[in-house]
């Protein structure tokens, strides 16, 4: 049940390690509970009931029916593995590993995660409470992104559609397909772009249609090499008008992120 997407996890991957971690963890009691991160060493959850684990925006919550939540973030190269608990020791690199959970039936282990914390359930906010409306969550508002977004009006769009402060899921793939999609160049101003609704809607269904599934599609076909219109396809024509696509980076110092575009179908 290894999953790596090979790329910065998108919201539609979090979700869906989500899922499977609380496919694997909720309802059932903790009988494995080992931190490797030196700041919980000691914590130990075993005799706890996970109740749910959620994803939100690219935060993964695990919840205890102790009123403990377990953050993690997969960030540049985390992923998590569930594997039969009668395997024994977990699958994967010893020294990359961060967290083992697990119960009699599974052991859920992370691997290489950006972030691993444990909190108070009631104190979530204090990770979460920044990112804006969250494109998988039940409670997405396109409305209350278009606002967050409307907040800098000269800030290039592909910039901000990446802050998880606006709205929390997208990446760098589905921020290049959206905008494609919607005929927008990323470096064009927030107040200049048309319909932003509609923008944010379309990252919402890009995301939603994706994330049963490994992999990222915005094309309609999964076939590998045709899944993207401009994402990692710089220096290859345009799919649409045969275009050399783009490839470039921008963002705030020491923090800049890859862009893909077709200079004529984005204006
Ligand atoms: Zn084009």
């Amino acid at each position: 049940m290894a999953w790596q997407t090979g790329t910065v996890p998108e919201g539609d991957a979090v979700w869906n390690t989500a899922k499977r971690l609380h496919d694997a963890l909720a309802g059932q009691v903790l009988t494995r509970s080992d931190f490797r991160v030196p700041r919980y060493a000691t914590v130990n959850l075993t005799g706890q009931t996970v109740t749910e684990a959620v994803a939100h925006g690219k935060h993964l919550l695990i919840r205890t029916d102790r009123g403990i939540t377990v953050h993690t973030h997969l960030k540049m190269e985390g992923y998590w593995r569930i594997q039969p608990a009668d395997g024994g020791r977990p699958l994967g690199r010893s020294y990359q590993l961060r967290l083992v959970l697990g119960n009699s039936q599974w052991l859920a282990a992370g691997y290489l995660l950006g972030i691993t914390e444990v909190l108070p359930t009631a104190r979530e906010d204090r990770v979460t409470g920044h990112l804006g409306p969250d494109l998988l969550g039940p409670d997405w508002d396109a409305a209350a992104a278009v606002a967050r977004l409307a907040r800098k009006p000269d800030r290039p769009i592909g910039e901000a559609l990446l802050d998880q402060r606006n709205l929390a899921g997208l990446g760098t793939v589905y921020m290049a397909e959206t905008l494609f999609l919607r005929g927008v160049a990323p470096s064009r101003p927030v107040e200049s772009v048309e319909d932003l609704e509609a923008l944010v809607d379309l990252g919402h269904r890009l995301l939603d249609a994706n994330k049963e599934r490994p992999g990222h599609v915005t094309t309609g076909d999964a076939r590998p090499g045709r899944e993207t219109w401009v994402y990692g396809r710089a220096g290859r024509p345009c799919r649409r008008c045969g275009t050399v696509i783009r490839r470039g980076e921008a963002g705030p110092p020491g923090q800049e992120r890859v862009r893909f575009w077709c200079p004529n179908c984005q204006r």
